[in-house]
């Protein structure tokens, strides 16, 4: 079979259960083309993307900014490794660091390596800065947190599906209960901590927003103990909570909407996902000088951190969240997603809670967290033309891309509604 040659979804299914590492547990449809909020499978069906790529395409599918930026870059320059300067770089070193109000940044690929990135950047402040003894940096994580895949990251987690097999971990890590200042205020009497690392929101555990003054308090605490305050906004990030920044405090941010939580600015944000519009993979690593100064050459790097191609993504994908103002849109449709979602609860014992921030969201279903009602509703949703995945059992996330209009978003909570009446009849 030519691999240009069309395919089914079955046919598509079959040859990554037969070649490919069984690594996920997708929802059985294969996609073929978006645009906007919209994807395609395979058969020509079309659905409203509501997970966007776990919050990577908050510009929507193949914007036209930065498809452009791709496939011009594409043409000239791609990739040169840090061994030579490249004439994008500093440009968009320039402007992402103006855009979020930092000194520095230390440009990456994925996720999991910027958080990668951040923890030694911060034992690194931490023996150099703070002078903790060597070897004996720990970092706070909390409970139930998601920042990605590799050893030390895993080290960090308490998901036995994350971690089982995989050890021996990286020691140096504590984790604590989210959400619980007086635990991170018991954790901050040990001298050698050299940073707190936190989801301003948790995406992967369920979406679960904390107290309104939470991130505020530990910011403070960190700063009044001498340990770096790490955000991981690499799911929060860009736009998708109704601000730049689940953060957003006295950044740089041009947000009208940024004045409605406790001002938090992070000594290192970690941004991935969107900062590329999902067209390529791009994160970074922000901090001040301060901090960012005690990395110096060959202590660490990237053949592909900070390619041009890169740059010039990211730069399109930042200015589309600007320009068509996705923070302010979010928002908006955010509450009225919430207001709706609530109206279903309110109806039907099937859901239990909604709960997010802007178009970051995700419904309880009231069922036991082991039970396949989420997977079901989320099979049944696809059918009436929506995807979105079930996290962690019995909850649903609904991230849909922020350039969605208020009609779209009212088409796709009469889908939800009607799915979840049908549902209920069927139970
Ligand atoms: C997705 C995610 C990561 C990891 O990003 P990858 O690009 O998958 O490595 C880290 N932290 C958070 C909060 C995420 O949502």
């Amino acid at each position: 079979m030519s691999v240009l040659e069309s395919i089914s979804s079955s046919e598509a299914i079959a040859l990554e259960e037969k070649h490919g590492a069984h690594n996920y547990h997708p929802l059985p449809v294969v996609l073929s083309k978006g645009k906007g909020v919209y994807v395609w499978d395979v058969e020509g069906n079309k659905y409203y993307d509501f997970l966007s790529a776990y919050s990577a395409v908050n510009q929507g599918h193949g914007h036209p900014q930065i498809i452009g930026a791709l496939t011009e870059q594409a043409q000239k320059l791609t990739l040169t490794s840090r061994a030579f300067y490249n004439d994008l770089l500093g440009k968009y070193e320039k402007y992402v660091t103006e855009y979020f109000g930092f000194d520095k940044v230390l440009p990456m690929n994925t996720g999991a390596e910027a958080v990668e990135t951040a923890i030694k950047l911060a034992r690194k402040w931490g023996y150099e800065k703070k002078g903790i003894p060597e070897g004996q940096a720990k970092i706070i994580v909390c409970h139930n947190n998601f920042h990605g895949r590799t050893v030390t990251i895993i080290s960090a987690s308490n998901d036995p599906v994350a971690t089982n097999n995989f050890g021996p971990f990286t020691p140096g890590i504590v984790s604590i209960p989210y959400d619980d200042i007086t635990a991170l205020r018991s954790e901050l009497k040990d001298a050698n901590v050299a940073a707190f690392l936190v989801e301003p929101i948790q995406g992967e555990a369920g979406v679960y927003t904390p107290d309104l003054d939470y991130l505020k308090n530990a910011a403070e605490l960190c700063r009044s103990n001498n340990v770096l305050f790490i955000a991981d906004e690499v799911q929060t990030g860009i736009a998708r909570t109704g601000r730049l920044l689940a953060t957003c405090g006295n950044c740089s941010c041009t947000d009208k909407n940024c004045s409605g939580t406790p001002e938090v600015k992070p000594d290192v944000l970690i941004l991935g996902k969107a900062i590329s519009g999902g067209v390529f993979p791009v994160s970074a690593v922000l901090a001040n000088d301060a901090v960012m100064e005690v990395i110096t050459p060959g202590t660490h790097g990237s053949t592909f951190g900070g390619n041009p191609l890169a740059c010039a993504v990211a730069i399109a994908a930042l200015e589309v969240v600007r320009s068509e103002d996705l923070a302010g849109n979010a928002e908006r449709l955010g509450i009225i997603f919430r207001n709706e979602m609530q109206a279903l609860v309110d109806k039907t014992d099937l859901v239990k809670l909604v709960r997010g921030k802007g178009l970051l969201n995700a419904i309880v279903i009231n069922d036991t967290e082991d039970s396949s009602t989420a997977w079901d509703i989320c099979m049944a949703l696809k059918q009436n033309g929506l995807l979105a995945k079930p996290t962690h059992g019995n909850i649903i996330r609904f991230a849909p891309p922020l350039v969605m209009t208020e009609t779209e978003l009212r088409e796709c909570v009469a889908i939800i509604a009607k799915t979840l009446e049908t549902f209920e009849k069927t139970r």
